[in-house]
């Protein structure tokens, strides 16, 4: 059996044997940069032709260069402040946190900086510093950058793309963060008007404000559609609440969302409570399928992983699975469709209303929808090839406008709907 193969293990013994590898790994890591840190101080890189304890670490060692730089700063660090060696062997810092922690490091603040830092992630000591090391705002510019080099030349006839540029955050001091980031020209048109607009209300055009103002209205229209916030909450109609078990009247989403306060509700075994604040759906707390309700203590807010993780639980991995399956199919043919001209709306009903048609194949799939949306009274076609060739474009990567369909196949408008049905059995 190989020794990377793990399927065997109960997951009782997997976590515990993943903790105490990590256990066995800081204490590794620990003790080789206590070696680094010596053979730097000896430089002993010199009689192995290096010319710094860097280039012995990337071309004796084979450590990736940013790796040897982060291990090689952390060394001669904790040279300087041995307690860094425990708190790395024993969890409460992590290489990362060492690198932040580094250019504030004192005798008389060491111990004090490494207790703060201990097990906080690396954002979180980013924050700490900041507040404890305040730096001036940077001056809010809006300027064209030079022209980018569209490629980087590796060799003859290998080109590789430059790098994206990158956006960041970084706190600054207490309450104050640095924004950088690199827009295209429609976002930069988008910000000049904006700003052009707001000259009533902001006459020195401060960007800060802008993109203030901007967020403020973004947030406002999307807890609008995902958490049905209003200033003028209307209980739910009874209609509403009967269209379909699946649907969450309003007034559940935003009690549930003021109950869950916007962070996934998922609770471990031992009490800790999920922190994602990203991907969040509404969950039914019992299955629809098994009698679930649309209520307030029947339903609560959890990320995307921990609903899928609920459900599995529940119906098992394997149903899960092809469930999803399922779904990326349907979803692919609302796409297909919408590549058609039909509109979402239409889409999804035949989708829906298909639902029951044996179809084990994307492409039969959207035939049984495209069955849906052309009704039997239709312009009849007994060319079965056209209408597969149809279906095909639909699927294809480059989906076109159904105009250009029919134009380009001289199909019809309607589709034979006997022959469409009998194709998906
Ligand atoms: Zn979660």
């Amino acid at each position: 059996m190989s020794t990377y193969s793990l399927t065997h293990l109960s997951d009782q013994i997997l976590l515990d044997g993943l903790s105490a590898l990590l256990a066995d790994d800081r204490q590794t890591a620990a003790a080789l940069l206590a070696y680094i840190a010596e053979v730097d101080a000896r430089k002993l890189y010199l009689p192995a032709a290096c010319p710094s304890m860097h280039a012995y670490c990337v071309r004796v060692l084979h450590l990736a260069e940013d790796a040897a730089y982060k291990r090689i700063t952390v060394a001669r660090t904790a040279r300087r402040f041995p307690v860094i060696f425990a708190a790395l062997a024993d969890g409460r810092l992590h290489l990362s946190a060492v690198g932040l922690l580094v250019p504030h490091l004192t005798e008389d603040s060491a111990d004090e900086l490494i207790a703060a830092a201990s097990h906080r992630s690396k954002a979180e000591i980013a924050l700490l510093l900041a507040q404890r090391y305040p730096r001036p705002d940077l001056p809010t510019t809006l300027h064209p950058l030079p022209a980018p080099a569209l490629s980087v030349e590796l060799a003859p006839g290998r080109v590789a793309a430059a790098p994206p540029p990158t956006t960041t955050v970084v706190p600054l001091a207490p309450q104050r963060f640095a924004l950088q980031l690199t827009i295209d020209q429609a976002t930069q048109d988008k910000l000049v008007r904006a700003q052009a607009l707001l000259r009533h209300q902001l006459p020195s055009g401060d960007l800060v404000q802008v993109v203030d103002r901007a967020l403020d209205a973004l947030l406002d229209d999307l807890e609008r559609k995902k958490f049905a916030a209003t200033p003028r909450p209307r209980a739910g109609t009874a209609r509403s609440k009967a269209r379909n078990a699946r649907h969450i009247p309003n007034d559940v989403k935003r009690a549930v969302h003021a109950r869950d306060g916007e962070q996934c509700s998922f609770v471990s075994e031992d009490g800790e409570r999920c922190t994602s604040r990203s991907f969040l759906e509404f969950d039914h707390v019992d299955p629809v399928a098994l009698g679930g309700q649309a209520t307030v203590d029947g339903t609560r807010l959890l990320c995307r992983a921990h609903n899928q993780f609920a459900a599995e639980c529940t119906f098992g991995t394997d149903f899960m699975q092809a469930r999803r399956a399922q779904a990326a199919m349907e979803a692919d043919v609302i796409l297909g469709l919408c590549g058609l001209g039909w509109s979402t709306a239409d889409a999804r009903r035949a989708v829906a209303q298909s639902a029951h048609l044996p179809a084990t194949t994307l492409e039969k799939r959207l035939v049984a929808a495209l069955a849906v949306l052309c009704p039997r009274s239709a312009t009849r076609c007994s060319d079965g090839a056209t209408v597969a060739a149809w279906a095909q474009l639909a699927v294809g990567p480059a989906p076109t406008s159904r105009k250009h369909c029919v134009a380009a196949l001289s199909l019809p408008l309607r589709l034979p709907v006997d022959f469409l049905v009998e194709d998906s059995s």
